[in-house]
């Protein structure tokens, strides 16, 4: 859970994961415990019921989305797991202490806070969600906070061959000066 607090994230993305594991994000599925109607995803051709699941776990898009950022930092994808588990897998490979690591512990954040902002611009605009297009967001997000980030151990190849994919520069670790105790 400390992932999703972590400071590096902006704080829309923060909340929005907060609220989805809290499961109070307005997809279909929760707004049918009140309304009855029928729900037609977004994120498929063939148009499944929407639940926090399918939109950003098992859907078509969300599937590839996944799976490219899998492959790109060595994370493996099983297919029947709910986004908790998912997100859970993904945090328990993360760590504070290099660039991989820390991008590791953000993307289960950032992953779902684009999935959900490109399906409801596909709802609002009636389009279909293209999974490249939200590959291209997050690694877009992910860039912009590179800035941020505080490293402490050095890149290592198979790190290195990740951010290549990924197109993010390689941070320079900084350490931590020496005190002299005379
Ligand atoms: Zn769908």
């Amino acid at each position: 859970m400390k992932w999703l607090w972590f400071k590096v994230l902006p704080k829309k993305v923060q909340v929005f994961n907060w609220k989805v594991w809290k499961g109070v994000v307005t997809v279909d599925s929760l707004i049918q415990t009140s309304i009855s109607f029928v729900s037609k995803c977004s994120c498929c051709s063939r148009g499944c019921i929407e639940d926090l699941d399918h939109l950003l776990v098992h859907s078509d898009t969300a599937t590839h989305v996944w799976e490219y950022f899998g492959r790109a930092c060595g994370v493996r994808c099983i297919s029947n797991q709910n986004l908790f588990a998912r997100q859970g897998m993904w945090f328990s490979k993360a760590s504070h202490r290099s660039q991989m690591g820390i991008i590791t512990g953000m993307f289960p954040s950032i992953i779902s806070r684009e999935v959900w902002k490109v399906r409801c611009a596909a709802r609002f605009d009636k389009y279909q969600m293209v999974a490249e297009n939200i590959i291209h967001r997050v690694v877009g997000s992910l860039q912009s906070l590179m800035p941020k980030l505080k490293c402490s151990k050095q890149c290592d190849f198979s790190d290195s061959l990740s951010l290549q994919i990924l197109r993010i520069a390689k941070k320079a670790v900084r350490y931590k000066p020496i005190k002299v105790v005379r």
